[in-house]
C-alpha cells in the first residue's frame, strides 16, 4: 500500500523523523469503500522543520533574477502537462471523480502556471521621473518569505495550482498542506517542482489535518495564509491567522443558484443545470445546487431535470462510461442522504430520489444517486444547508425580482447563473446580484486564470480573491523609494517643514 508522507526539503518526509508521533491516517477509494494509501500526518514540530527549511530556502529563491524564475516555471509547466494523465488518474482514485473531470482539473490549475510564466510583465512597477525638482518615485513588489496553503479534498491539485505557481513566481516559498483524504497528487506536484529546477525547501508539503493546519497559522515565520474549504474553518482560519499577523485570504463553502427565466432556452437549461448539480457528485464549490424557476415554465423544466438526472451512469470514475461517481466518504454519504430525507420529512418532493444508491461491483463505494428536489422553500435544511452531493433543489419564484432577492438574502455569494434569451434580464442580474462569479448561460463561471476567482459574503473572508492579478499583489508588498541625487546648484536647499512641489 502506498505510503503518503510530507515532503521537506526536497525529499519525502522519513517516518523516523516525524517525531510526533507519527499519526497515520487510511486514504479510501471511494469507489469500492478500501484503503489505497495511508496518510502520515505532520505534527507541530514536523511543520516547525517544514517551515524553517522555507525560510532557508526564500533568501536565494527571491533574489534570483526573474528570467531564472519564470525558467522554472515554464518547466513546470511542460512537465505538469507531460504528467496530467498520472495526475488525472491518482485525483480519480483517493476523490472518486472521473479520470475526465479529473483531467479538466489538472488543465485549469495549468492555465494559473501559464499566467505565472508572465511574471515578468505582471510584476514591472511604476516610476515617476521628475515627481519633484530633481525627485523619482518608483514602487516596486517584494516576496512576503515563506506563504502557506490549506487546501480541500474537492480539488487535490487545481486548487494547490491556484496558490503556488504565483506565490512562487513572486519569490516566495510555498508550504502546502493537502486535505488529509487525498494527499497524494500533492507529492507528484512537489516532485514535478523538483525536477523542472526549483530549489529544495521552496514547495513544501505537509500531510496532515487541524494539529498541521494550526501550527502554520501561528508560526512566526508564515508571513500569509491562503485556505480554500468550508465556510466554519474558513472562519477560523481568517481569525486566527489575523490575530497573529498574518495576510489572509480564506475561501469558504456556498450555495449556488441558477436561475432559469421562461424566456431560456429550456432543454439548453435543463442539460447546463444537470451537468453543474450531479458533476464531480456535486463536490464542487461551484455547483449549481439550487434551480429557481419562474413558475410558469417549472412543470416543464423538472420533467425535463427528471429524465436527465435518470439518465446520469453512475459508477467508479475509473470508467470511461462514468457520468458521475460516488462522494468522497461514507460519512458524506450518510450526510447528504439525511438531508434528502430532512427535505422530504420537511414538505418537498423527492421527484428523483438518489438515497441508497447501489453500483453493481462497487455495494462498498460511497454512491449517492442523482436527486431532484421540487418544492423546496428557504426554511428547509437543504436549502440552509452546503449539501456538497449531487442533490438539486427546484425553488419556484414568480419573477425575476423575487430570483434576485432570493440569491441576495443567501449568506453565501460564490456563484450564479442566469438562464435566458433577454440581454436585458441578463444585464439586470448581472447588476443586481451580490455574489462574486456571475454566469449569463454559463453554469459555472470560474474566471480563466487572467481574472481572479473569489466569491462574497460567507464564501471569502479576507479582500483578496485568488489566482490572477489580485494574487500578484496577495504575494507580494508594496516598496516605494523617493529618490534624489543632489546637484549643489540646482537642488532646493533642506527645508524643516513638509512641503509639496506644485508651486502651492
Ligand atoms: P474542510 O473545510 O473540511 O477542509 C479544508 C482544509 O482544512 C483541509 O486541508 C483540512 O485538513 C483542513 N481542516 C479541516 N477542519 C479543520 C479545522 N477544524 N481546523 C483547521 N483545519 C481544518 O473542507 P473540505 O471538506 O476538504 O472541502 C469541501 C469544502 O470546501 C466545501 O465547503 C466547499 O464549498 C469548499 N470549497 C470552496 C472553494 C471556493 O473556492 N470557495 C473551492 C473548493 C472547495
Amino acid at each position: 500500500m502506498r505510503q503518503t508522507t510530507s515532503w521537506i526539503d526536497g525529499r519525502p518526509a522519513t517516518t523516523d523523523s516525524t517525531t510526533s508521533g507519527p499519526r497515520r491516517s487510511p486514504v479510501l477509494d471511494p469507489s469500492t469503500g478500501e484503503q489505497v494509501a495511508e496518510v502520515v500526518l505532520a505534527g507541530a514540530d514536523d511543520v516547525d522543520r517544514a517551515v524553517a527549511s522555507a525560510v532557508r530556502a526564500q533568501v536565494a529563491w527571491g533574489e534570483l533574477s526573474l528570467a531564472r524564475r519564470v525558467n522554472v516555471l515554464f518547466s513546470f509547466r511542460e512537465l505538469l502537462k507531460g504528467a496530467a494523465d498520472q495526475l488525472a488518474r491518482l485525483i480519480s482514485e483517493e476523490h472518486g471523480k472521473t479520470v475526465t473531470d479529473a483531467a479538466g482539473e489538472v488543465a485549469r490549475g495549468l492555465e494559473v502556471v501559464e499566467f505565472a510564466c508572465g511574471l515578468p510583465q505582471l510584476l514591472k512597477g511604476e516610476f515617476s521621473g521628475q515627481a519633484a525638482t530633481g525627485i523619482d518615485v518608483h514602487s516596486v513588489r517584494e516576496p512576503l518569505g515563506v506563504v502557506a496553503g490549506i487546501t480541500p479534498f474537492n480539488f487535490p491539485v487545481m486548487v494547490p495550482l491556484w496558490m503556488s505557481p504565483v506565490a512562487i513566481a513572486t519569490g516566495n516559498a510555498f508550504v502546502l498542506k493537502p486535505s488529509e483524504r487525498d494527499p497524494s497528487p500533492s507529492l507528484l506536484l512537489a516532485e514535478l517542482w523538483q525536477r523542472a529546477g526549483l530549489p529544495d525547501g521552496v514547495f513544501t508539503v505537509v500531510q496532515g489535518d487541524r494539529e498541521a493546519v494550526d501550527a502554520l497559522l501561528v508560526h512566526p515565520d508564515v508571513a500569509a495564509v491562503s485556505f480554500v474549504g468550508s465556510t466554519p474553518v474558513a472562519r477560523h482560519i481568517h481569525r486566527v491567522a489575523s490575530e497573529h499577523g498574518k495576510r489572509v485570504q480564506a475561501l469558504g463553502g456556498a450555495k449556488n443558484h441558477g436561475v432559469v427565466l421562461a424566456d431560456a432556452d429550456l432543454a439548453d437549461a435543463a442539460d447546463q443545470l444537470t451537468a453543474a448539480a450531479y458533476g464531480a457528485a456535486g463536490e464542487r464549490c461551484m455547483a449549481l445546487s439550487v434551480a429557481v424557476v419562474e413558475e410558469s415554465v417549472a412543470d416543464q423544466l423538472i420533467t425535463l431535470l427528471a429524465e436527465r438526472a435518470r439518465a446520469v451512469r453512475m459508477g467508479p470514475g475509473s470508467d470511461e462510461g462514468t457520468d458521475m461517481g460516488p462522494v468522497i466518504s461514507a460519512q458524506a454519504k450518510e450526510r447528504i442522504e439525511g438531508l434528502i430525507s430532512s427535505a422530504e420529512q420537511e414538505g418537498a418532493t423527492l421527484v428523483v430520489d438518489g438515497r441508497g444508491a447501489r453500483v453493481p461491483g462497487h455495494e462498498n463505494g460511497f454512491f449517492v444517486g442523482p436527486t431532484l428536489v421540487d418544492g423546496v422553500t428557504p426554511q428547509m435544511r437543504v436549502y440552509q444547508e452546503e449539501v456538497f452531493g449531487p442533490v438539486l433543489d427546484v425553488v419556484r419564484v414568480r419573477d425575476l425580482a423575487e430570483a434576485v432577492e432570493l440569491v441576495n438574502a443567501n449568506p453565501y455569494g460564490n456563484g450564479t447563473a442566469v438562464f435566458t434569451s433577454s440581454g436585458e434580464a441578463a444585464r439586470t442580474f448581472r447588476r443586481s446580484v451580490k455574489v462574486g462569479m456571475v454566469g449569463i448561460n454559463v453554469p459555472i463561471p470560474v474566471p480563466v486564470a487572467w481574472h481572479s476567482f473569489g466569491g462574497w459574503k460567507d464564501s471569502l473572508f479576507g479582500e483578496s480573491h485568488v489566482y490572477g492579478p489580485e494574487s500578484i499583489r496577495f504575494y507580494t508588498r508594496g516598496k516605494v523609494t523617493t529618490e534624489r541625487w543632489p546637484h549643489r546648484a540646482t537642488a532646493p536647499a533642506a527645508s524643516f517643514h513638509f512641503s509639496g512641489d506644485s508651486g502651492r
